[in-house]
């Protein structure tokens, strides 16, 4: 069941897939609604909820672009309750490439943020319909989600977008290992103070997201040792099998196709 899911429409070619647990998310949301206010309770939450899930959409696409500029493929966008994730085939370890795609998604944040100020601003006077609120609240919502996702995404941490950009400014003066390495080892000291807080403040859920982050952090650089450490082996046997094919000195390799 984990792997369920369903795959919606292409974006300018880029599939963006629903995972199963999302339903399950839209369908606590219409009973919260219900629950409020009735049948209006129910449009007004599912409206907001898939109206935010648009702005992750964008803010995924906002990177996928991006992404695309540079030639990397961008295999889908799956959308989870816990937010999106766009799948690249490789990302590029230019540190001004990786920079750049990963400050894409934040910015279409704060500019989505923008456009809603403007909105917020022309619908301040609309009469409130028969929904639990108004237009213009729906406006307010949204914005102060839009800001809220492109700072809480700019943390310094795995897998946020901010510990690939601090990776990414690390590695112009690092190799990619070790930038990798100090990025995570900044996330966990982070995640770990950011635990102990929680615990003394007695918010769970706080701890919880926290030791997430501290492994999400772990898991991303144990990956990269991993691929180096495989790449490195491959180096290796393909350079025992150039060493034992290469002639003897002395020796003429004979050619392979007489003229
Ligand atoms: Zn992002």
């Amino acid at each position: 069941m984990l792997g369920w899911s369903i795959n919606l429409f292409r974006i300018r070619g880029i599939q963006l897939t629903l995972h199963f647990s999302f339903l399950l998310l839209l369908a606590w949301s219409a009973v919260q609604g219900y629950d409020e206010a009735g049948l209006p309770g129910v449009f007004w939450s599912t409206a907001l909820l898939i109206a935010f899930f648009t702005c992750v959409v964008l803010h995924e696409l906002g990177h996928s672009f991006t992404a695309r500029r540079f030639g990397v493929g961008v295999r889908r966008i799956l959308l989870m309750p816990i937010g999106g994730m766009a799948e690249f085939d490789s990302i590029p370890r230019q540190p001004s490439r990786e920079f750049l795609i990963t400050v894409a998604g934040p910015a279409v944040n704060f500019a989505i943020a923008a456009l809603l100020w403007v909105f917020v601003d022309t619908t301040r006077d609309t009469p409130t319909a028969d929904l639990p609120a108004s237009v213009y609240d729906f406006g307010w919502i949204l914005l102060t989600w839009n800001i809220y996702m492109g700072l809480f995404n700019l943390v310094p941490v795995f897998p946020m977008d901010g510990g690939r950009i601090l990776r990414a400014m690390l590695a112009t003066r690092l190799t990619y290992l070790r930038a990798t390495f100090w990025a995570a080892t900044i996330a966990k000291v982070l995640a770990a103070i950011g635990m102990i807080a929680g615990l003394w403040a007695g918010q769970y859920m706080l701890v919880i997201l926290f030791a997430f982050i501290f492994f999400a952090g772990e898991a991303e650089y144990r990956a990269l040792l991993r691929r180096e450490r495989e790449d490195a082996y491959w180096r290796d046997v393909v350079a025992q099998f150039q060493a034992l094919h290469q002639p003897a000195p002395g020796q003429r390799e004979p050619p392979l196709l007489e003229p």
